[in-house]
């Protein structure tokens, strides 16, 4: 099954709710960054709920996800767009942890809980969206609901999970995410906390065959109108000619000591990790392209 993202709305329009299933996109997060099972979780959860915020854009419009709590994983970053294009990495994806006192991956261990999540909108206006919140929890999917409660003024509930294999490969991975609109009755509310403290968490759920219609189905009371479904991939934005301009952003001196030096340069992209090989010779025309700008 291709993994996508299902949005639905219910009482009017006064809650809007999103489903999805990842697990393509976090196993081809696992295998790209060969990373430990606590930092797939990591990634997968970021991942997920960023694709989800990609999906609630228009057009061209895309975001990026900066999460940096102080902890052994560094920071995890997280890039998505409207068209369901996500990727993301984790600066130490091999960090590894022993489980929690709950027998979980100890997602809040590798991440961190002293520090901030970031969400940078690239809308297509002059300046992007920038919003910001403190860590809460480290466990990413309370620290989103706070983001979107504080920063975006959307009080909204965050379900996410990735169940992780013996074999590091990713089994399951998904989410949902139910937001209330002003006029919401408490009655209302309290149906839906009270439903979700009955989900035992959503990767069980998705393991078992149930699919994120049903989760959302379950959820919300009264008539669930589902609407666009959008499926979504990894996909990786990097290209040589974009390398090419990071490497003459460096300025001659130091092209010329790359060339001299090291005999030419390797780049790595962060996010899939493709590599990319300059020799001497493609340095030496980056610095002839400098030597005509000037
Ligand atoms: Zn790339």
């Amino acid at each position: 099954m291709n993994d996508y993202i299902v949005r639905a709305t219910a009482l009017d329009g006064k809650i809007r709710a999103f489903g999805a299933v990842t697990t393509n996109l976090v196993n081809e997060l696992q295998h790209r960054h060969q990373a430990s099972p606590v930092v797939t979780a990591a990634m997968g959860r970021a991942a997920t709920v960023g694709a989800v915020m990609g999906i609630m854009l228009k057009g061209n419009d895309r975001l990026t996800i900066q999460i940096k709590g102080g902890g052994p994983i560094g920071q995890v970053v997280v890039d998505a767009n409207a068209k369901g294009e996500v990727r993301a990495y984790a600066s130490n994806p091999q960090v590894d942890l022993p489980l929690n006192a709950g027998g979980k991956l100890d997602v809040a261990g590798a991440v961190g809980t002293d520090g901030f999540l970031n969400v940078i909108k690239d809308l297509g206006l002059k300046e992007p969206y920038r919003g910001s919140v403190e860590l809460v929890s480290g466990e990413l999917g309370e620290d989103f609901a706070y983001y979107f409660g504080q920063s975006e003024q959307t009080p909204s509930v965050v379900g996410v999970g990735v169940l992780v294999d013996r074999d590091y490969s990713v089994k399951t991975a998904g989410g949902f995410i139910v937001q209330v609109m002003p006029g919401v009755s408490d009655e209302d509310l309290t149906y839906i906390e009270t439903e979700l403290a009955k989900i035992p968490n959503v990767t069980s759920l998705l393991s078992e065959g149930t699919t994120p219609e049903d989760i959302i189905q379950q959820l919300i009371p009264g008539e669930v109108r589902f609407l666009e479904r959008t499926e979504i991939a990894f996909t990786c934005t990097c290209s040589r000619d974009r390398l090419e301009s990071v490497l003459i952003s460096l300025g001659e001196a130091e092209l010329r000591s790359l060339a001299e030096e090291n005999q030419g340069a390797e780049l790595v992209c962060s996010f899939c990790k493709e590599k990319y090989q300059f020799t001497v010779e493609d340095l030496e025309s980056l610095i002839d392209v400098l030597g005509k700008k000037d």
